[in-house]
């Protein structure tokens, strides 16, 4: 008896292989059945009966490899006559299950839900999920009619690929919920994703966007089988709904406590700037007996702080959608035998990627991943959600993560150094669909977009449409590569963004960028310059606290920025403050030394650290330097002036000890725009 019989077309063996590669590091070769096991056995056999019997009597669970020549090829004809054989029997079919490999219709199975996504999920994860499915950890429904809107996906894509359905045209949500009434004993696990408000703001619209990052989630934990219910809290939303009525944004705040009574799982997603309000939220779901999780960029080298926060019981600590997918299905488990109340107290779960209360194992392996697809469904919520909001601009993730190694930056840590990129086509798509809808600005997710070479396909295929998009770059690799800005213009860029650090090399080699020597000031002067000659803004962020600044540099950099933002050139500039992470074992920087512990401060606009044995003069020297910048560049907008952090400038400049470093956790709300 086989544990599990493949079925696939010949052209995606690679791909397949490495499923069952995977695959029998967790159960026995003699337990798969995979043709290229059995070819000399095969041959000459009556295929058709003999996989009709090893499908039907000899396995326990069929997984179908589905693409657009499974049923063109003899070999795969044979196995989906059997595979719909097995369809037909009510009591047979759920021992299949679907990966897709791409996109095109395959005869008698778009009826079946429960199919897993190859573009969006690697060969390890598939087999997790077919370890997963015969562990009896994922039950998918079958048979199950569309509803109406995936049906108004389908009409969508039909229309524009006349030949393809649409792999978002099933809507899974609902048909779980088809199933769940079947089934009323297994009950949902009801997930809370929240976004807390922020206390320091600095763009002119509050810092407001999509929180996309929990959107993709919520649409992948949908789409993989268990009987989630998924919701997010986005508070930021709420404060822009209340717009300037003040009671109304009091009453945002004493919402939450209300909201979150009817979950049993709050995660919470934590940039270094959201910490504060976030434990605040983590507190008041802890009160309430739920199950709490953080995840964001802070939780990639904070876990130990987060978890000894003592309201916070699993951190997932890096851009994987495995380690959460994981550790709710075992949750999900625990509801279903009733014993989740029980895990709020014990945190006894250990799992792949995720940090709990036992400190001895969260040492997270690290769980590579892909981006998830974003379902048109999905989106068609976001619009009618933000539409009014976002001004026909919307984030889109492309990529994710960066091999980089600077040592400042929190995302070379969460993504471990590696990208994760989506295909260009599934992105094309994506923006074709949004723009129908009436969205005609996109900003890239990538950290870096010319890191990846083929990224510049989805850009060349919108020359001449009239939209317009936001990108990421490194300006040594724009050089590099000779990537020509009257190009990307074509392409409808209207903006770059760059982090700069310093124009000076020798300070900039000082945090790890990793560029090759690009002393020569002129020539980048010459190209943050040439932008206005395309109309392409260049978006430009320095870093200032950096080890070996002095009065000379401060005095280069005052004289770089002006010679870059003049009458004709204007770009936008940020100025950021060297801000390591506040509390950990794993993210030290040895020569630099914390002026505070109170996390509202650490935002990267305002001055946290200096470097040691710094002096005061050198101390005011770089405020004066950053008052300078601003005025100059009349970019109060994206950077705090001095009357804005009086406060923290006292303790920088060491005039009032007594404010330092007495605050390890936030004890009161710091959501306040
Ligand atoms: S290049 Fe940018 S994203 Fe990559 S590690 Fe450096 S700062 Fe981070």
């Amino acid at each position: 008896m086989f544990d599990v019989a493949v079925s696939f077309p010949g052209e995606h063996r690679t791909y397949v292989e490495a499923v069952i590669n995977a695959l029998s590091d967790k159960i026995k070769n003699e337990k798969i059945f995979y043709n290229g096991w059995y070819t000399p056995l095969l041959a000459g056999l009556d295929l058709d009966t003999v996989l009709q019997k090893i499908y039907r009597y000899r396995s326990n669970l069929i997984v179908a490899f589905l693409c657009g020549e499974y049923q063109e090829k003899e070999w795969c004809g044979l196995e989906a006559r059997s595979i719909r054989a097995l369809i037909k029997d009510k009591d047979l079919r759920k021992k299949i299950m679907l990966v897709r490999l791409d996109d095109k219709e395959v005869d008698g199975f778009f009826d079946i839900d429960g199919w897993i996504n190859a573009k969006t999920n690697s060969p390890k994860e598939v087999a997790e999920f077919i370890h997963q499915r015969l562990n009896g950890e994922i039950i998918f429904p079958v048979s199950i009619k569309n509803d109406t809107e995936s049906q108004q996906d389908h009409t969508d894509s039909r229309k524009t690929q006349p030949n393809e359905v649409s792999p978002l045209s099933v809507n899974r949500i609902d048909k779980l919920a088809y199933f769940t009434e079947r089934f009323p004993q297994l009950a949902k696990l009801k997930i809370l994703l929240v976004k807390t408000s922020i206390k320091y703001p600095v763009k002119d619209d509050g810092d407001f966007g999509i929180p996309l990052g929990l959107w993709m989630l919520k649409g992948h934990l949908g789409t993989i089988g268990y009987k989630f219910d998924v919701s997010i809290y986005d508070e930021r939303l709420l404060l822009k709904i209340a717009g300037n009525d003040e009671t109304e944004k009091k009453k945002v705040f004493t919402k939450f406590e209300n909201y979150v009574k009817d979950y049993d799982v709050i995660g919470v997603s934590l940039s270094t700037s959201e910490v504060f309000p976030a434990i605040e939220k983590f507190r008041i779901a802890k009160k309430l007996g739920k199950i709490t999780l953080a995840g964001g960029i802070f939780a990639a080298s904070n876990e130990e702080f987060l978890l000894k926060s003592g309201v916070i019981d699993y951190v997932i600590s890096g851009v994987s959608t495995v380690p959460l997918s994981e550790l709710l299905a075992r949750l999900y488990r625990a509801k279903q035998e009733e014993t989740l109340s029980e895990l709020t107290k014990q945190r006894p779960l250990t799992i792949r990627g995720v940090a709990t209360g036992n400190f001895n194992a969260f040492e997270s392996t690290w769980c590579p991943s892909q981006l998830p697809t974003m379902r048109k469904g999905l989106w068609i919520e976001i619009l009618k959600q933000y539409g009014k909001y976002i001004d026909k601009k919307v984030d889109i993730y492309t990529a994710r993560g960066c091999i980089g190694n600077c040592m400042f930056c929190s995302v070379q840590r969460e993504s471990r150094q590696e990208v994760y990129q989506k295909d260009c086509e599934e992105v094309i798509n994506e923006i074709n669909f949004l723009n129908e809808k009436g969205i005609n600005y996109f900003s890239f997710k990538d950290e870096n977009f010319f890191s990846l070479p083929n990224r510049k396909e989805i850009l060349e295929k919108f020359k001449g449409k009239n939209i317009k998009f936001k990108i990421r770059a490194r300006y040594d690799q724009m050089i590099d590569n000779k990537i020509s800005l009257q190009e990307l213009q074509s392409c409808g860029v209207v903006e770059i963004q760059y982090g700069l650090e310093s124009p000076d090399w020798y300070i900039r080699k000082n945090v790890d960028k990793g560029d090759e020597d690009k002393s020569d000031r002129t020539a980048l002067i010459d190209f943050i310059r040439s932008h206005s000659d395309y109309d392409i803004k260049a978006n430009c962020s320095f870093i200032l606290g950096i080890d070996g600044e002095d009065k000379q540099y401060y005095d280069n950099l005052l004289d770089f920025i002006q010679k870059i933002y003049d009458g004709k050139s204007q770009p936008k500039i940020y100025i950021n403050f060297l801000t390591p992470h506040p509390y950990n074992s794993k993210f030290e920087l040895p020569k630099y030394a914390l002026v505070t512990k109170d996390l509202n401060y650490f935002t990267h606009k305002h001055p946290v650290c200096f470097v040691k044995g710094k002096k005061l003069t050198q101390k005011l020297q770089m405020l004066d330097v950053y008052d300078k910048i601003i005025k100059h560049t009349c970019s109060e907008k994206y950077n705090l002036t001095a009357d804005k952090m009086v406060a923290l400038r006292k303790i920088f400049l060491n005039e009032d000890q007594g404010l330092t470093d007495d605050l390890e956790y936030p004890k009161t709300d710091g959501a306040v725009i």
